[in-house]
């Protein structure tokens, strides 16, 4: 299994926003959803109340961790949530399941 490493280790734009929004690229693009004068825009706003309907994370929670407490402090919280305390490998955000312990 490997795990999706997410859009920014594939140098590539988010997924999830970029259908709906002209800020992530063209001109002066911001690099994250909070720099841009519209944070929380409706798109984003929808796609938060997904994930914290069906996922139990939020989008815009992580956002702004990231605002106040920088890349370096979320990653290594976010880390330590899904990291399997098992095997080590990586939980899913989807399922809440290590699928190196629980193949599908
Ligand atoms: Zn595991």
């Amino acid at each position: 299994m490997h795990p999706c490493m997410g859009c920014r280790t594939r140098k590539s734009l988010c997924a999830f926003i970029k259908k709906g929004c002209n800020r992530i690229a063209g001109k002066n693009p911001v690099e994250f959803c909070f720099e841009c004068s519209d944070f929380a825009c409706e798109n984003l706003v929808r796609i938060d109340t997904v994930y914290r309907t069906r996922f139990d994370m939020s989008l815009i929670e992580n956002l702004n961790y990231i605002k106040e407490k920088g890349m370096d402090a979320f990653l290594e919280a976010e880390k330590e949530k899904w990291t399997c305390p098992d095997c080590g490998e990586v939980i899913s955000v989807h399922t809440k399941r290590c699928y190196s312990c629980n193949p599908p």
